[in-house]
């Protein structure tokens, strides 16, 4: 969970909601995403739907109120990034409907990481699109097996998903282009072993921004970093992930989940002209530096908990 979802729990707690709005959470009752309650993880905000804004440039949101998914619009078609839970798909098909653009226009569907909350509606939209799948190295088995082959959910039943053929396997450092838009996919394992941060850069107002959507730099519930037999690297995958990722200049900082980046004060703080957004409410370079250097105190602080673990 995130400090600021913790936070709201808090708060919730203190004003004593009546019950019956937790029950009124889609995640309760959707299978997919209940099961990442059942593991400790997230749920809240996840099925929620939320206004789809424009970002920057040819960037756009069209996810729910805690899970990011990214439009990139083209003259040559569409690039979607996150297709979520199969019950997210239709709030992003009217998201992108209602921001003017075509969803039949999907060609190219990416992923931040082969977790469902990201990737589990992907047959869904290629299905519905035609849009063609690429997929990191790492996660290509995990999204082609419905997550069975994933190394930490893959023997939970309750956590497979739709399986999708990937048409193109990604390595670090390849593009994806599409009329005239390049990302550039960043390999950062650790949270899964694909797990993939894209930049892109971005002209708005006559003037260039580097774009960073932060795959995952997170631990979640249940994550072994020490003998961990299904994916014996995690440790060292998570290092290079934070070497990668202080790396980026990120002007616009953005992630696979919008707590990462505080979406909702950041919007509250813009200033959009009528009828339009106002692009600066996502500069943030310091805060993007300042979420990776908290990540990895995060990180090292639960390394050496669980050595210090197993050597008792
Ligand atoms: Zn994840």
């Amino acid at each position: 969970m995130q400090r600021w979802l913790q936070a709201a729990a808090l708060v919730s707690a203190f004003l004593a909601i009546p019950a019956a709005r937790a029950a009124e959470n889609p995640c309760n009752t959707d299978p997919e995403c209940h099961f990442w309650q059942t593991q400790g993880s997230g749920g809240a905000y996840w099925l929620v739907p939320y206004r789809p804004f424009h970002i920057i440039g040819n960037l756009y949101f069209v996810g729910s109120r805690n899970l990011g998914t990214y439009l990139i619009t083209t003259p040559r078609g569409n690039i979607l990034i996150n297709p979520n839970f199969d019950a997210n798909v239709a709030m992003i098909k009217a998201s992108i409907e209602k921001l003017g653009f075509k969803y039949a226009d999907t060609k190219i569907l990416l992923i931040s990481h082969a977790h469902s909350d990201h990737n589990a509606g992907a047959a869904k939209v290629m299905a519905q699109t035609g849009a063609k799948y690429a997929v990191m190295e790492g996660d290509v088995r995990t999204v082609e097996t419905g997550c069975a082959a994933d190394f930490q959910y893959g023997d939970k039943p309750g956590g497979l998903y739709a399986k999708a053929k990937v048409d193109r396997v990604l390595h670090d450092g390849d593009k994806v282009e599409l009329g005239g838009t390049v990302l550039t996919a960043h390999l950062t394992p650790g949270h899964t072993p694909g797990c993939t941060t894209w930049t892109m850069t971005v002209r708005d107002g006559g003037k260039d921004y580097n774009v960073v959507i932060v795959g995952s730099p997170n631990i979640n519930p249940g994550y072994r970093l020490v003998n961990n037999k299904t994916y014996p690297g995690i440790a060292e995958d998570y290092r290079k992930t934070f070497r990668k990722l202080k790396s980026l200049k990120a002007d616009i900082f953005l992630g696979a989940h919008p707590d990462y980046f505080g979406m909702e004060p950041k919007l509250a703080k813009g200033k959009p002209a009528k009828g339009k957004s106002d692009p600066s409410a996502f500069l943030d370079a310091a805060g993007y530096q300042a979420y990776i250097a908290e990540r990895q105190v995060n990180f090292e602080k639960t390394l050496a908990q669980q050595q210090a673990g197993l050597r008792k």
